[in-house]
């Protein structure tokens, strides 16, 4: 059983409402995406909060930003492939979590009833074993200092093609984890033809750049609050990972400082990205 977060996202003032009275501080946050005005309210409790307990917010924001996206790529005429049934894009197995991202993922699968636990447990470790099996000696999968993300994918996509792995929690063309998907799943959206997107397709897909990326300003957040480097979790490799990485899953902040950082990264990353996320549009 997984406690509440005391961090949310909230979307009507009736739940303004409801997160005042319960002693919680409101965080606003103005955005501009692509030109469309993007008001958002964070609740924040006053209580110390784990790196896991900024998940569902980030999720449900992430989901909130990419939608934005896909409605101004549709008003400017771009035909996005993108639908349900179509999992070419998770045909690698090579999909990046951010460290609270990895820290949830794993308290949502412990708290899963026994057999749908087990299925997506033993699911990820055969990817993990083959993985770290057929890993050539230069890569760490786990820690990295690049700060771009898109750089890092590129670097591994050849790799993780050539492997031919689908993501683990594919099933039948539709993900297992749909709700929990990573902030990566939600922001991958592409452009003109989804044939590119086939893992044997030598032809890059037209991925459109993320005006804000959900995954990069939590991998900062966590890099900010552990006085640490940016760092990226496979999501096939986050089980064994976080079994050596419990005391920093226990470690917490108070959440309202949390949200603010996490705000003001946001907020950078919004305006440092503007030109170039609109010039893509
Ligand atoms: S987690 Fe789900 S959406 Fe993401 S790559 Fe795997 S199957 Fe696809």
């Amino acid at each position: 059983m997984i406690e509440n977060p005391p961090i949310t996202l909230l979307d009507n003032a009736g739940q303004t409402q409801n997160s005042s009275d319960c002693g919680a501080e409101i965080i606003e946050l103005e955005l501009d995406i692509l030109g469309e005005p993007v008001h958002l309210r964070i609740s924040a409790e006053q209580r110390q909060a784990k790196l896991a307990d900024i998940v569902p917010m980030a999720r449900r924001l992430s989901t909130r930003l990419a939608l934005v996206v896909l409605g101004k790529l549709r008003e400017n005429g771009k035909h996005v492939p993108c639908r349900k049934g179509c999992s070419a894009c998770c045909s690698y197995c090579l999909i990046p979590l951010s460290v609270p991202e990895a820290f949830r993922f794993t308290e949502e699968v412990m708290a899963m009833p026994t057999d749908r636990g087990r299925a997506v447990m033993q699911s990820s470790l055969e990817t993990a074993r083959t993985m770290l099996a057929e890993r050539p000696a230069e890569f760490d999968f786990n820690k990295s200092a690049e700060t771009d993300y898109q750089a890092q994918i590129s670097r591994l996509r050849g790799w993780c093609a050539g492997l031919q792995l689908a993501c683990p929690f594919l099933s039948e063309h539709l993900c297992m984890l749909y709700e929990q998907r990573p902030t990566a799943c939600r922001e991958h959206i592409v452009t003109g033809s989804a044939g590119k997107c086939e893992a044997d397709v030598a032809d890059e897909p037209q991925v459109v750049r993320m005006p804000v990326s959900i995954l990069e300003c939590l991998g900062e957040l966590t890099a900010e609050l552990e006085q640490s480097e940016v760092e990226a979790v496979m999501l096939p490799l986050t089980l064994p990972w976080v079994q050596e990485n419990l005391e920093r899953a226990e470690q917490t902040w108070p959440a309202v400082g949390m949200v603010k950082s996490f705000a003001e990264i946001v907020k950078a990353k919004a305006s440092e990205n503007s030109a170039t996320a609109i010039a893509q549009i």
